[in-house]
């Protein structure tokens, strides 16, 4: 327990204070000095009366984010102000105008958009709201990245103290860590920070794993110094006569990393190779900083034989974050393979703090201009807002991480131009890279000289030569051979302006077709149309007609079947019997949940084949098709679905962070799953009668049970059924609304 000491934690608040400056690295001007201080005088002025979970004085929760600010990312003073006043609007009664008066409109608009981040994740959310907010943050950050630097410190330093929070919050805090927080510190470079905010993700999410491997590394401790030190011998020796100036260390990667070797390579903790690595970082001048580094590379190899195809030449073509170095793998005399790294001063801060250290290095402070790097970032970024147009945001989070944080391949063009897009792309992806109209023309490419088709996926390292045909048009199938939310967009949009003008002709032609069946062309007619054929909308339905895509005789046979309800009454009947095919044993369900973990599903699709049936579809927020869900992977369990917005759903992801899949139900799939709807209204005589009679008109829906009461005039009715899709239960919830007395139908959300 936490022991409250007045006098002394004066002592500490004012040691962490003056600790402030001395993490500086360079002078600071009186007039910034003097705006610390009054940031902080505020600070604690506001805070004064409340205490951290751990029941510490809260003033030494924005204390350690601007330590970490200055010491750990890099930042100037301006950004050690507002980290020190980032909790203050939010938390206490000083408002942004107060802080705009003391500080001006730099800071104020820092705080402001720190303040709006927290309110939005303090939000009790639905995953797809937090993809939503997600969105939001990094609107954010092209108005002034130190938002984001400094919402990360925030982070880092809850993370650090999340021992004191009940054990739901540390589960949420730390899913959304590593699902949101930590890619984005990579994104940013800040590979440090990044390594700690995973690792201390694991420690809260799987405590046992995470302590068997730092078990691990603890015991190995000696038997890995000695051998680093002998194998670090010969090599600083060589480095002294060349008249070198370097430092060289053995460092222990992070516990993720290793782990991650371990999973993805299915060997045991001893037999990860590189579970360390060998850096030497030099002390060389911008000139000869590149020059000097291949020098060491090929000493190096003068020792030690380098394992063939493993130079990593990050400093020819430095990664999208910016990261620059040389690795290479060498044979040590024990026999074990070694990774060494080898990199400038410069590139070792910009490696391990990012673009901040780097600007470091140019001047201080954020308001002057930008390096290339990180400019480059953020126009993706905001190339990547602007074109992900109006999907929901679910589907955004997806694009994002496709393009972000998944692994990314470098491309030639023709004329040896480097291009880069996310691993998995294809040519099609490519061609939209160069430009639409390439996009909308090409018709396949030569890769590496080979002729391929539009799909074909492309490598890293490729040459790629498109090849266009002015007769050339898109088509919805397109839309599976992209993956890069830029090509994703432009057919989309190519689509819609396509459907558009089709639309009057395609009408015309499926009201003729219907009426020479004598079915009145009405909206639920052509809704059933629409959905027997799986088009979204009217637009793509008219569409398709209008092309031919749609065979009128196969509109006729959907008509025809109108008579013809053997299928429907035989599920019906099953279902009744018991026999719900949704618990039909799965033998080896443990197989198959493992197969999908490993394959790390995009996507889990939902249908009603048994033998793809290694999904629970739980009973608290009866999820039908049509709604947008999401699937949990639950060890020993099973994929349970749920709705986006379902309270447990919610509770299942910061449990299960890792183990979600977003899923989406089969097109045009008779599943008939149980949901449930809310009558209430006036208590008319025969009301229960007409709304039973409103729920039999549609031979597709089977009433499971009823429960119904009226007492002093008012009805109150709930009705589960088992019904295939949204759309079914919007018309039937619309034609219940018509019967007399009755005010309003809803559906039950979750029970
Ligand atoms: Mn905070």
């Amino acid at each position: 327990m936490y022991q409250i000491d007045e006098a002394l934690e004066k002592k500490e608040i004012l040691r962490r204070y003056k600790l402030l400056f001395k993490l500086f690295k360079r002078e600071i001007s009186q007039e910034e000095h003097d705006q610390i201080h009054k940031a902080f005088t505020l600070a604690v002025t506001a805070h004064e009366h409340t205490r951290r979970k751990s029941g510490e004085p809260y003033i030494y929760h924005p204390l350690e984010v601007a330590h970490i600010v200055v010491e750990e990312i890099g930042l100037g003073p301006t950004a050690v102000v507002c980290a020190l006043l980032h909790d203050v609007v939010e938390d206490t009664e000083y408002t942004l105008t107060d802080i705009e008066n003391g500080f001006g409109p730099v800071v104020a608009r820092i705080v402001d958009g720190l303040t709006k981040i927290d309110a939005i994740f303090n939000q009790n959310q639905s995953f797809s709201i937090q993809a939503e907010n997600f969105k939001k943050l990094l609107f954010s950050l092209s108005d002034d990245v130190r938002v984001i630097l400094i919402k990360l410190a925030d982070r880092l330093h809850n993370m650090r103290t999340l021992d004191s929070m009940p054990r739901d919050k540390q589960l949420k805090i730390a899913s959304e860590t590593i699902n949101i927080y930590a890619p984005l510190a990579h994104r940013l470079g800040l590979f440090t920070i990044k390594s700690e905010l995973e690792d201390l993700s694991l420690k809260y999410t799987e405590p046992e794993t995470y302590a068997f491997v730092s078990e691990k590394i603890r015991q190995s401790e000696a038997e890995r110094e000695s051998l680093i030190n002998n194998f670090i011998a010969p090599i600083r020796e060589k480095l002294e006569t060349e008249c070198m100036k370097f430092s060289i260390s053995g460092r222990v990667k992070s516990i993720c990393s290793i782990l991650g070797k371990m999973k993805k390579k299915g060997v045991p903790f001893e037999e990860v190779y590189d579970l360390f690595a060998i850096r030497i970082v030099l002390d060389s001048p911008v000139e000869t900083e590149k020059a000097d580094c291949y020098r060491v590379y090929a000493i190096i190899n003068s020792i030690y034989r380098a394992k063939p195809d493993r130079l990593r030449d990050w400093i020819a073509i430095p990664k999208p974050n910016g990261y620059e170095a040389l690795h290479t793998t060498v044979m040590s005399n024990t026999g074990k393979w070694i990774e060494v790294q080898i990199r400038s001063k410069r590139m070792d801060e910009i490696a391990e703090r990012g673009y901040a250290a780097h600007w470091r290095y140019k001047n201080e402070g954020f308001d002057t201009e930008m390096e290339s790097g990180l400019d480059i970032w953020l126009n993706k970024i905001k190339e990547m807002l602007e074109h992900s147009a109006s999907d929901n945001s679910l589907s955004f989070l997806n694009d994002f991480r496709q393009n972000f944080f998944n692994g990314e391949i470098y491309l030639y063009t023709p004329t040896g131009e480097l291009k880069s897009l996310p691993a998995g792309s294809s040519v099609l992806d490519f061609a939209f890279l160069i430009h639409s109209e390439i996009g909308f023309t090409v018709i396949g490419a030569k890769v590496n000289h080979k002729l391929v088709p539009i799909n074909h996926k492309l490598k890293n390292g490729d040459q790629v030569e498109l090849i266009c045909s002015k007769t050339q048009k898109p088509n919805e199938e397109w839309l599976d051979y992209v993956i890069s939310s830029r090509a994703k967009s432009r057919i989309r949009q190519w689509l819609r302006e396509e459907q558009a003008k089709y639309y009057d002709q395609g009408m015309e032609a499926l009201k003729k077709m219907l009426d020479e069946l004598h079915v009145p062309f009405t909206d639920a007619n052509i809704n059933r149309v629409q959905e027997a054929f799986s088009r979204k909308n009217k637009s793509e339905l008219f569409y398709a007609v209008a092309l031919e895509k749609i065979a009128e005789k196969d509109i006729a046979a959907l008509f025809k079947d109108d008579n013809e309800k053997h299928d429907n009454w035989f599920w019906s009947w099953f279902r009744r019997s018991g026999g719900n095919d949704k618990d039909k044993p799965e033998t080896n369900l443990q197989d198959a949940i493992q197969a999908q973990v490993e394959n790390k599903p995009e996507s889990l699709l939902l249908a009603k084949d048994v033998h793809n049936l290694n999904y629970i579809i739980p009973e608290c927020c009866n999820p039908i098709p049509g709604d947008d869900v999401i699937g949990v992977i639950l060890p020993n369990k099973g994929i349970e679905v749920h709705r986006t917005n379902c309270p447990k759903a919610i509770e299942l992801m910061s449990q299960y962070g890792n183990r979600i899949v977003k899923a989406k139900w089969k097109k045009n799939e008779k599943i008939g799953l149980l949901t449930g709807i809310k009558i209430s209204g006036i208590d008319e005589p025969g009301m229960a009668l007409q709304i039973l009679d409103k729920i039999n008109q549609d031979s597709q829906i089977n009433i499971r049970s009823i429960n119904m009461k009226a007492a002093e005039g008012v009805y109150e009715g709930q009705i589960m059924l088992y019904i295939n899709n949204t759309s079914h239960l919007k018309e039937l919830i619309d034609r219940i609304k018509t019967v007399n007395g009755v005010e309003s139908v809803k559906r039950i959300d979750h029970r």
